[in-house]
């Protein structure tokens, strides 16, 4: 499949205020510019937190066609290695990102987020974007050229290192599946709503999961539209984030 090289924006969420210190976050949003053609262009991106796959996305993808950027940690990688060469067998289809060695919050400062302890210094930090850097890199694919920190919420200072350590940061426009954790017709409904120049996220890790068959069904849906499915390096952009406005 021929894709067009795109142009990314990117600017942090509404009503997310400049980290002033360490302790504030931020979650930055990505969208794709707007097609010239006026085609409708639509970019997955999936995480891979830890756990396993969710095989009815991993094959609806597969069966119909449909590419998406997915976001790995060395956790995943470790337990799920029937379904990566299953991905890596399609490299037309599957672009393999970084989300970390250990799906550790990429945030400077210790605390908590949704129950997850953070990086808690710039050290680590580094250590989990490098760890999961590495553990891609290790299987023979690709290098990563984007990064999606656990919980994709990150300190300011931790999104310049980040970037300083040659990673684009992956943010997104519509949060389809609501950390896996919404209802099938939920999902369905967040998905089939995609717009031009949205980055879509939800999850491939959570089997057991309703949200998975929404994911599916709300893609088929955007698919049937006529939605072009785009992936982040398909994109052309200098990766620079608007953190202060
Ligand atoms: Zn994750």
């Amino acid at each position: 499949m021929q894709f067009r090289r795109l142009l990314i924006t990117t600017a942090v969420a509404a009503g997310t205020v400049l980290p002033a210190h360490a302790g504030t976050l931020v979650e930055p949003s990505l969208h794709l510019k707007k097609s010239a053609a006026g085609e409708t262009r639509v970019a997955l991106t999936l995480d891979a937190c830890g756990g396993r796959t969710d095989n009815r996305i991993l094959s609806a993808l597969i069966d119909n066609r449909i590419p998406a950027t997915v976001f790995v940690t060395g956790l995943w990688l470790k337990r799920n290695a029937v379904a990566f060469a299953l991905m890596r067998a399609h490299p037309e289809l599957f672009e393999i990102e970084n989300h970390g060695g250990r799906h550790v919050p990429a945030v400077d400062a210790p605390m908590k987020i949704y129950g997850i302890r953070a990086a808690g210094s710039a050290e680590a930090v580094a250590a989990e974007v490098e760890a999961g850097a590495a553990a891609i890199t290790g299987t023979g694919t690709v290098a990563p050229r984007w990064f999606r920190g656990a919980t994709a919420k990150y300190s300011g200072t931790a999104l310049a290192q980040i970037k300083a350590l040659g990673f684009r940061i992956a943010g997104y426009s519509i949060n389809a599946d609501g950390g896996s954790l919404l209802s099938a017709g939920a999902t369905e409904r967040r998905v089939a709503a995609a717009k031009d120049g949205d980055v879509l996220i939800a999850h491939i890790n959570q089997p057991s999961h309703a949200a998975g068959a929404g994911l599916v069904k709300g893609l088929l849906a955007l698919k049937a539209k006529g939605v072009t499915f785009v992936r982040l390096d398909d994109a052309d952009g200098d990766g620079s984030y608007e953190l202060d406005r």
